[in-house]
């Protein structure tokens, strides 16, 4: 209201003057009357000129970019543009706050280890972060505003998003080959889709694999106990001599220890799955620990091999000594029970370049065929079943021989050829292996 009366009196002031101009100008002439006409007339064109120059500056810095600032016009035109500049400003700073927020939440997203998808009331794609895309085998910018089912043509996938039934999700294989994805989609706003998609190709191996563990688990037990329930009707229902007897309960001996044998070893595996890694500050003396399995493998060989022993004296391990031991006992286990009579086992320690160190433990056995080497650390896996079995082997060493050697940082390489015996070395790394300094007159060992 105060402008519409300042601009009210700054007009009537105008024209004001122009009349008491043309009152003098026209009283000259003896005409003050036409002067007093001709001079308010004139007061009204400048007030209105002045108007329309203001109104124009600012019409023409709206019509414009408003790059620069709006024009600093005196009076109520320039205090329109002010306010006028004011609003679009907070404008501007509002939508690019906006902006920058679902930038950040389109960045949050796009960090998710899951893909995640927006789908159109049509099914095509408004967005996608880059972890659906490559489960998808999409292009996101290209592939934008394409019908998903148009690109993923999977049937299961096809017919989920067609059923349009959401509760659960749809498992089936992805893209790329050996890959299994898991996608849940969910309905939102006017006919929208949230299409999320997880990989489960390691959850469905290790499933797998637990399925199978489980399978050879029963298997392995389920044979010795039908043997043994087998020869039990055989000593419940029939005469026996006293040989036949003692024959008998030789073989059911036979299959209790094999059964021992593999809850032993299956109790060692969970053991060193569920425990912590052993400490890298617990150093033993590698001698010792070497002597020892050298003499359970002699024990085990009962002078049908020759087992030599090399190295090792100037060292220590950082580690566990009983899963140590358990480890390079398993390498020589085998050692003596696949090499035939007469053959040579050698245990060796070496000290690398680098500093890491490796225990190797050969054999002039039968070797092994390349393609099964890198399954032999599977659990269960045997190259040949009944010599595994016929000599009490449980097709777990490896696996916890494996474990072992993960657990102190380090790996197990194995090198085989069919007739040219096998090697297996087991290599710490430096952080778990040191040289053991001996002071030799004193007697003492020190560290
Ligand atoms: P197993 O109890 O059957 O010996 P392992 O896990 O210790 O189980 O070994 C897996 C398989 O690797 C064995 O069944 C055998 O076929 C093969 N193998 C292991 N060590 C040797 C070796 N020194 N010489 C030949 N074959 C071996």
């Amino acid at each position: 209201m105060g402008w519409v009366i300042a601009r009210f009196l700054a007009a009537a002031l105008t024209v004001a003057t122009g009349v008491f101009l043309g009152f003098l100008i026209g009283g000259l002439a003896h005409a003050a009357l036409v002067g007093m006409a001709l001079g308010g007339l004139l007061g009204v064109f400048g007030a209105v000129f002045v108007d329309s120059r203001q109104g124009r500056h600012l019409l023409e810095w709206l019509r414009g970019a408003q790059g620069q600032t709006a024009p600093r016009d005196t009076g109520y035109w320039g205090e329109l543009a002010y306010r006028i500049e004011r609003a679009m400003r907070l404008r501007d700073s509002a939508v690019r706050a906006e902006r920058e927020r679902l930038q950040q939440f389109l960045s949050a997203i796009d960090a998710s280890p899951n893909g995640v998808m927006m789908l159109d009331h049509e099914g095509a794609i408004e967005w996608c972060n880059a972890v659906a895309a490559v489960h998808f085998g999409l292009d996101p910018v290209r592939d934008r505003r394409q019908r998903i089912t148009n690109l993923v043509r999977a049937p299961a996938f096809v017919a989920y998003m067609q059923a349009g039934q959401f509760d659960e999700a749809v498992v089936f294989p992805g893209p790329q080959g050996g890959s299994t994805l898991s996608v849940l989609a969910r309905p939102y706003g006017d006919g929208m889709r949230l299409v999320l998609t997880q990989d489960i190709t390691e959850r469905e191996r290790n499933d797998a694999m637990r399925r199978d563990f489980v399978a050879n688990v029963s298997h392995e037990i389920r044979t010795p106990l039908t043997v043994l329930s087998g020869f039990l009707e055989t000593m419940a229902s029939l005469p026996l001599s006293e040989a036949e007897r003692q024959r008998v309960l030789a073989l059911m001996q036979q299959q209790t220890q094999r059964m021992q044998a593999l809850v032993g070893d299956l109790l060692t595996l969970a053991q060193l799955e569920g425990s912590p890694r052993p400490g890298a500050d617990r150093w033993l003396p590698v001698a010792p620990l070497l002597r020892r399995a050298q003499a359970d493998a002699t024990a085990l060989s009962g002078g049908r091999h020759q087992i030599e022993r090399s190295g090792g004296d100037d060292a220590e391990l950082a580690g566990s000594d009983t899963e140590l031991l358990s480890a390079i006992g398993n390498l020589l286990n085998n050692a003596v029970r696949y090499t035939p009579e007469g053959g040579r086992i050698a245990l060796h320690w070496l000290w690398r370049e680098d500093g890491s160190a490796e225990v190797d433990v050969s054999d002039s056995g039968p070797g092994i065929a390349r393609e099964h080497i890198p399954r032999l650390t599977e659990r269960f896996y045997r190259v040949d079943g009944s010599r595994s079995r016929d000599t009490g082997g449980t097709g777990l060493g490896l696996s916890i021989v494996k474990h072992v050697i993960q657990r102190h940082g380090g790996e197990i390489d194995i090198t085989s050829e069919p007739g040219q015996g096998s090697t297996f070395r087991l290599v710490f790394p430096t952080f778990r292996a040191r040289r053991r300094q001996v002071v030799a007159e004193a007697g003492l060992e020190r560290v």
